[in-house]
């Protein structure tokens, strides 16, 4: 069995990105220690697509190559494609147990509905569905690595691009030519960007007619010339003892800065026009398809925090108590209520005017927004069962502790399970816990995917409230009923 797909995807980012880490331009992030450790988490997914009895899971043939690629690109128009679908996200969510987010499918599932649907936009530029065909082939033909971001940077958000005295403080087209655009400005949050190969862009907010240079949907290769992807603090760890998930599964986060970057039309989606632009990403924010790879991988996630959670009770034998049990049903009903919002997402199917199915949005969009309140809550009571047991954790495996070695074994044991196990137990639920990466994470379940008020008062917005309203009505009927009884 040859598996070169991993080898070629690390293979393919020597390709004079400009990345910058602690005040360094990295010349090759594929031996840099604050990369190793997640781009080995990333060739294996890669590899997975060459493995006979797996790549049938998690691909399907390119009509065009004849070669396996992501089911994130299969475009679903009966009930066995979201399975098959669905199987491809759980089984990449699974290897990373839900901790890294971007694997990737999250933007080649919005290349894939964008394609599918790509009629809609044909209105606004006739070109636009052959440009986006075209990516959708090279995408899934090249394995490539999409991300997105669609944020300005955090530095006024009281204005927007009209009433900033900045004309770059949000990114805006530059200069036209026949062959292209120019940008300046720069975008955030990208997770991803350092190992990525290309980033989807548009404004995440409605653009001011008065200012169309700022309303662009664009696909940008993040290599090209004038872009520099500024790295957050690295929380990897070179240590997969004393971080275990850390060592594996940092995800980077950047800002990507563009010093007039140069995209030719074909990767220019939508541009100069602020009404189309909204509508383009306002499409992506009620993406079903997209919603239901972030749903699977919370699943994923709140599986793995909830065997963390049982594994510690256990370990100091505090399962048995009223108090703690209460604590692993709750992570339990997480779990579940997740799960089953997902499942009532595949049986509400739609299939929309250009005849691809979707899952049902609205579960979808409930569990996203639970997935917000409950991460937050599941990670307070990893706090709550493992308590003070985690500042007790000695900075050692027992196998590597010496001359101490006999103390750990009897002071750190745990109710059922030796001192190694327990330390080794504590260790993984203090990296998601308390470390860097924890705390990260902790942000990102809150936001990843906006703000929670906003993205609660959308439900809100969004929802139809009729049935509901109709229930009032319906009280204050039988209550005049029952008040002109004789
Ligand atoms: C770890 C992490 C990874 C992420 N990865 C990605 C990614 O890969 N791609 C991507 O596109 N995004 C990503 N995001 C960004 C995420 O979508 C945003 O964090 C989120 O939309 C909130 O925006 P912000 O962080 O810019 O906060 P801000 O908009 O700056 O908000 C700051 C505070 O001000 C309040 N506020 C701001 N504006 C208003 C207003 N108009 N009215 C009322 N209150 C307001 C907010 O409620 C909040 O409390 C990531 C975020 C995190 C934390």
């Amino acid at each position: 069995m040859t598996t070169t797909r991993g080898k070629h995807f690390i293979q393919s980012l020597k390709d004079g990105r400009s990345v910058w880490l602690n005040g360094e331009k990295i010349e090759d992030i594929t031996t840099h220690p604050a990369f190793t450790g997640t781009l080995r988490t990333l060739e294996k997914l890669f590899n997975m697509l060459d493995e006979p009895g797996m790549r049938e899971k998690i691909g399907f043939r390119s009509p065009k190559t004849g070669e396996y690629v992501h089911n994130a690109f299969l475009i679903p128009t009966a009930p066995e494609h979201l399975k098959q679908r669905k199987e491809a996200f759980k089984i990449w969510a699974d290897a990373t147990f839900g901790v890294m987010s971007r694997l990737s499918e999250f933007g080649r599932t919005l290349i894939t509905s964008w394609h599918a649907t790509s009629e809609m936009f044909r209105q606004y530029d006739e070109r636009y569905p052959e440009k986006i065909r075209r990516f959708y082939e090279i995408a899934r033909d090249e394995d490539r690595f999409v991300i997105q971001a669609f944020g300005n940077p955090q530095i006024d958000r009281s204005k927007d691009a009209a009433g900033t005295s900045d004309p770059d403080a949000h990114l805006r087209i530059v200069r036209e030519t026949s062959e292209g655009i120019y940008i300046k400005g720069a975008k955030t949050v990208a997770t991803g960007a350092p190992y990525a190969h290309d980033l989807i862009i548009a404004p995440n907010y409605r653009v001011k007619d008065t200012h169309p240079e700022y309303a662009h949907a664009l696909i940008v290769p993040l290599n090209a010339q004038g872009i520099h992807i500024i790295c957050r603090e690295s929380y990897a760890s070179t240590d997969i003892d004393e971080h275990p998930l850390s060592a594996q599964f940092d995800e980077m986060d950047a800002v990507i800065v563009f010093d007039n970057v140069f995209i030719p039309w074909d990767r220019v989606l939508l541009h100069g026009n602020p009404e189309a632009v909204w509508k383009f990403y306002n499409t992506l924010k009620s993406n079903a398809l997209t919603f239901h790879q972030t749903v699977v991988r919370l699943v994923s996630k709140l599986e793995f925090i909830t065997g963390l959670g049982i594994a510690l009770a256990e370990s100091i034998g505090v399962d048995s108590f009223l108090n703690v049990q209460e604590k692993l049903g709750e992570l339990i009903v997480q779990v579940e209520s997740i799960k089953g919002l997902l499942h009532a997402s595949e049986i509400v199917t739609q299939k929309d005017q250009f005849g691809m199915l979707t899952p049902s949005p609205i579960p979808l969009q409930t569990a996203r927004n639970l997935g917000m309140r409950y991460y937050p809550r599941a990670i307070e009571i990893l706090q709550q069962i493992g308590a003070g047991g985690y500042t007790q954790t000695p900075s050692t495996t027992v196998e590597n502790s010496g001359e101490i070695r006999a103390y750990l074994e009897t002071y750190y044991r745990g109710a059922a399970v030796s001192a190694s196990q327990k330390i080794k137990l504590f260790k993984v639920a203090w990296d998601i816990v308390g470390s860097p990466l924890g705390s990260r994470h902790e942000l990102y379940e809150r936001l990843y995917a906006g703000e929670a008020s906003r993205m609660y008062a959308l439900q809100y917005l969004a929802s139809d409230k009729t049935a509901l309203e109709k229930r009032l009505e319906r009280f204050w009927t039988i209550t005049e009923e029952r008040r002109n009884e004789p």
